[in-house]
This record gives structure tokens, C-alpha cells and sequence, in this order.
């Protein structure tokens, strides 16, 4: 079946009614398989003051039952993970087995924050005054806007949405130009959970199609309190200065250049599989891709060419295939940024009108020039060191901080790594790559990774307002710090 076909069988299960002006493409070969309805500017407006008064209902409905939409939610997901996972393999291009994986990243957020709705809590402090009590509320913020990027299209929306909503807040979602299909295809489950939960107020999650215009557009709105944004670190340096202009706030989750540190020694044979997954999976388009590896002198030359000759033998090809392991590009844009940075990449003619590349390997000398960017496609930077404090440096010595890890089997070597003075990234793991993250921790980066923190953890905290409390159970007013201002004194 050819991938307008089969997007359009499982649109039409899922019960999703598309179309419009804004056409939408396969990668596994470039043919166009749907198209959907830009958001004017008058829509933007009209969502935000439609998710304001929804926003006043949600706010009072207890957390445990906004919890119950949550869990719905993730009943609608299990049931239609198949499907929807297709469809992710469809429009960004993964293979089937990092479809479904992103799908029941889903499921797996929503089981969280289904936990979390009876789990808001804050904080009872002592008071320095007698007969007094301070406490800690978190309320919710209001509405929040999620933003996100073409190679995670169904998978940040939940991990923002599912806490969003326990924490009481409306969300408007604004997906990526390249991938409106799969995010349709969401709120259609959302539809189906909606209805079996029965009084939620209307306009509590939207979905607004549409390119930068759409995302700015939000960003400027007094009304939304959160622009949570993935993508890149262009988009934040964009957006970002637009929110905090107005004071609003962002959750930011931008680009990375993500490093491993491969040590003498290290267990060889897992570090060669953690390599090939980060650097290759996902045809190199995750923000947590291997891109850099930085290997000691003295095991360098064996697994560089042991990685070439595994790199050699990756089946590269259409992504519904079993067994292809990496698929294709997003677009040609895509293809063209890996041919600026590596122009000895090799195109592997898998489909006709898909961009598909064998992962590449270059060494490097020094940590210089392209390799400071984030070049959005497989390519593997292979560095070497001698001493362990050169390693480290090398792994912190770039714009970006989100993720890194060490191979090795050195205690002390694994601890400096995780230390203060160690890795300077959101992510720092021993003896597995650096991508591929559960839902339980915070997930995010420093530097220009933008600094947000999202999924697990205490992450909920950003989709909530803090609120201070002090209450005098007594019958005197002592002031705080001792400070008199009695008119009699
Ligand atoms: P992108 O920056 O081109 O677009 C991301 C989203 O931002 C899209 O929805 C786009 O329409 C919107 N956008 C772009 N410019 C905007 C602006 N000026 N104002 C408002 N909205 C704007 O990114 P992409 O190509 O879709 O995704 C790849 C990038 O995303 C990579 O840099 C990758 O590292 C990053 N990413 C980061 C994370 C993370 O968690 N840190 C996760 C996934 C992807």
C-alpha cells in the first residue's frame, strides 16, 4: 500500500476528518498523504479565550478527577497504539518498533501524571512566629501552549498534556508543520476520552495547525502562562524574548550535541551497541543523538573500525519494513544539512522520492567548527583523548548541554563524571547512551537546550503557581524579624 493509502485507512479509523490548504508528506517518499487547515491569527485569539473559561471550570475540578480524564486518555491510547504508532512511521518517518515506542511513551506519561493527581503536594514550614503556620500551595497556572518538533510528534504533547491537565491547566497544541496528521490523529483519541469523562468543559485541549506564525502568535498571548517549546535552538532564541517580554514563562527543550565518553576500561561490546542505537536510531534526528564520541587513545583505532564495519552492514531503508533499522530523513532540507556538514555522505536509493543515508563516521582531530552545531541528521564525530580531565572538558566544551554519558568500568572515573565537576548536561548516564530517556525523570538540557525540565520528577511544578501561606492561630501580631510598629509603643 502505497503511504497516501494507508494514512488515509488509518485517518479514517481513527475517525479523524482532515484537509485544507496545508499539505502534508511522507518522508519514506516525499508523496503527499493528507493536508490540514492553517489557524489564522483571529483562531488563535478565539482559542485562547476559549481555553481561558475553561480554564476557570478545570481549575476547580479536583486533582484526582482531572486525574480520571488522564486516565481515559491513556486507555484510548492502548487501544489505538497500533494505529497511531503506523501513522508516526508514516508522517516522521521512524521505524515500526520506535513508533510504538513513542506511542507508549504516551501511555506511560499518562500512568504518571494519573499517580501525580494525588500527589500535588507542598510544604508546611516552621514559623518563626508563635502560633503561627506557613504552608505551601500549588495551584494551577492557566493555560499552557505546547509547541513541539517534527521528530517526537505525538510524544512531548503527552508528556506536557498529561501533567497539564492534573495540574488543572487547558492546553492549546501547536505541532509541527511536518507532522499535523499524527497530532489530528491524537485529538481525535482525546474526543473519545473526553466524551466517556463526560463534564469537561469545553475547549480544554486544542489543537492549532499552522508553521511559525501559529507558535509566535501564542507566544505573544498575555492569556497563555506557559509556552512549553521543543525544537530548535533558533526557535527558542526566537520565542523565548517574546514570552518574557510579557513575563510569561517558558519551558524550553531545544537542540543538543550530545557526547560519549568511551574510557580504556570500558565494556566494548555494550558501548559499540549504545553507540550504534544513539548515533544511528532515529536516523540521527533525536535532541539526545550521539554525536560526538570522544574515545581514549589506546582502544580508539580497534572500535573506530569496528564501528565502521557495523555501520557498513545497517539496513537503511522504507521504515515499515521489519528490518530496517534506520529510515529516512525528514525532507530534503534535512538531507542537504547532513551533505553541508559531511559531504562525503552516502545516499542509500531506498525508496524513490525519500532522502535515506547511511549513518556517517568522521574523525576528527579537534572539537571545532561544524561539529559545534547540531547538524540534525547521523553523523558520528570520533575524537580521541589521553587524559581524563581532557575527556571531560571536551564533553562540556560546546554550546549545548542536554545529554552525555561514559563507558567505563572505573568507579572513580563513572562518579567524576556524574559530579559537580563532571558532565555539565540535563543528562548525564553511565554505561548506556545518551538517548533514549524514560518518563520518570525531569528530561531536559542546559546551556542553549533552553534549561526546561519536563515529564518526571518535579516537573509538574512548572504547570502549577506557587502560593505562600502564612496563618495566625493566636491572638497577638508579632512581626517577623522582630520589627515593632505599635502606635502605643
Ligand atoms: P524547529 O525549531 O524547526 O520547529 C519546532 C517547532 O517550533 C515547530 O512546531 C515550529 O513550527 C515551531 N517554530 C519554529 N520557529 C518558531 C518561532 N520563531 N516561533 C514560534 N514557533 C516556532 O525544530 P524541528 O526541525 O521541528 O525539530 C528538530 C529540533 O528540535 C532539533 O534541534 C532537536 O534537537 C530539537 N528537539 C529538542 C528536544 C528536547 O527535548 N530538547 C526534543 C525534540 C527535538
Amino acid at each position: 500500500m502505497s503511504p497516501a493509502e494507508e494514512t488515509a485507512k488509518i485517518l479514517r479509523q481513527l475517525g479523524v476528518n482532515s484537509g485544507g490548504g496545508m499539505p502534508c508528506c511522507s518522508p519514506i517518499d516525499g508523496s503527499r498523504i493528507g493536508s490540514v487547515t492553517e489557524a489564522s491569527p483571529v483562531e488563535v485569539g478565539a482559542a485562547c479565550a476559549a481555553a481561558q473559561a475553561a480554564f476557570l471550570a478545570w481549575r476547580a475540578v479536583p486533582a484526582p478527577r482531572r486525574g480520571e480524564l488522564v486516565r481515559l486518555l491513556g486507555e484510548e491510547l492502548r487501544s489505538a497504539k497500533e494505529p497511531l504508532a503506523r501513522l508516526v512511521t508514516l508522517e516522521a518517518g521512524k521505524i515500526v518498533s520506535e513508533g510504538l515506542g513513542e506511542v507508549q511513551e504516551m501511555i506511560d506519561i499518562c500512568d504518571y501524571a494519573v499517580g501525580l493527581s494525588r500527589q500535588l503536594y507542598g510544604l508546611v514550614i516552621a514559623s518563626e512566629r508563635p502560633e503561627h503556620r506557613m504552608i505551601e500551595q500549588w495551584h494551577p497556572l492557566g493555560l499552557v501552549a505546547v509547541i513541539s518538533a517534527f521528530n517526537f510528534p505525538v510524544a512531548v504533547w503527552a508528556w506536557n498534556a498529561a501533567l497539564a491537565l492534573v495540574c488543572g491547566d487547558p492546553v492549546i497544541w501547536k505541532p509541527s508543520e511536518k507532522t499535523p496528521l499524527t497530532a489530528a490523529a491524537v485529538m481525535a483519541l482525546v474526543g473519545r476520552a473526553l466524551a466517556r469523562f463526560g463534564d469537561a468543559p469545553h475547549a480544554l485541549l486544542q489543537l492549532l495547525q499552522g508553521g511559525r506564525a501559529v507558535g509566535a502568535a501564542l507566544a505573544d498571548d498575555p492569556r497563555i502562562k506557559l509556552v512549553s517549546a521543543t525544537g530548535s535552538t533558533r526557535m527558542g532564541r526566537e520565542l523565548g524574548p517574546l514570552v518574557a517580554a510579557r513575563f510569561g514563562r517558558t519551558l524550553l527543550e531545544l537542540g543538543g550535541n550530545n557526547a560519549m565518553i568511551v574510557a580504556p576500561s570500558a565494556d566494548l561490546a555494550l558501548a559499540e551497541r549504545a553507540i550504534l542505537f544513539s548515533a544511528a536510531g532515529t536516523a540521527g534526528q533525536r535532541c539526545t543523538s550521539l554525536r560526538r564520541l570522544i574515545v581514549h587513545d589506546s582502544i580508539a583505532d580497534a572500535l573506530v573500525s569496528r564501528l565502521r564495519a557495523l555501520i557498513a552492514k545497517i539496513p537503511v531503508g522504507d521504515p515499515r519494513d521489519s528490518v530496517t533499522l534506520v529510515g529516512p530523513l525528514i525532507d530534503a532540507d534535512a538531507y542537504d544539512a547532513m551533505a553541508r556538514a559531511c559531504p562525503d555522505v552516502e545516499r542509500v536509493d531506498a525508496v524513490d522520492g525519500g532522502h535515506y543515508v547511511r549513518p556517517a563516521l568522521v574523525e576528527v582531530s579537534a572539537q571545532a567548527g561544524i561539529m559545534l552545531e547540531e547538524t540534525f541528521a547521523p553523523i558520528l564525530y570520533v575524537l580521541r583523548y589521553s587524559t581524563f580531565d581532557q575527556a571531560i572538558a571536551l564533553n562540556n566544551d560546546v554550546k549545548q548541554g542536554l545529554s552525555s554519558s561514559i563507558f567505563t568500568n572505573d568507579l572513580r572515573e563513572a562518579e567524576r563524571f556524574l559530579s559537580a565537576a563532571g558532565s555539565d548536561c540535563g543528562i548525564a548516564n553511565v554505561n548506556i547512551g545518551p538517548s533514549g530517556a524514560e518518563i520518570g525523570g525531569a528530561f531536559g538540557g542546559e546551556k542553549e537546550t533552553g534549561g526546561g525540565r519536563e515529564s518526571g520528577s518535579d516537573s509538574w511544578r512548572a504547570y502549577m503557581r506557587r502560593s505562600t501561606n502564612t496563618i495566625n492561630y493566636g491572638s497577638t501580631l508579632p512581626l517577623a524579624q522582630g520589627v515593632k510598629f505599635d502606635l502605643d509603643a
